[in-house]
């Protein structure tokens, strides 16, 4: 697959969002766009928690889940340390 666009969704609890059509693929604080990547749904996203994808997930999605959570946090800038920047007009 080329490039895969997604939305991205941080604004609830729910961290994890899996496909219920496919119950394959789960990314971590974001939806793939235009529609599942491995069926093609649309709108068949819902956001869980993690321990909630432990619950019920399949040994291969509660590892996909893992994976996607240390890859965002990898590719997080470190905002804490960064110098402040002041404002140019
Ligand atoms: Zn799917």
């Amino acid at each position: 697959m080329a490039s895969q666009s997604f939305w991205p969704v941080s604004h609830r609890d729910d961290d994890f969002w899996v496909c219920m059509s496919c119950l394959g693929e789960v990314f971590y604080r974001k939806v793939p766009m235009p529609d599942c990547p491995s069926c093609h749904g649309v709108s068949t996203y819902e956001g869980f928690t993690l321990e909630a994808v432990r619950d019920w997930g399949t040994e291969d999605l509660i590892a996909r889940a893992v994976a996607a959570q240390e890859a965002a946090a990898a590719a997080q800038p470190v905002a804490e340390s960064a110098a402040p920047v002041e404002a140019a007009d």
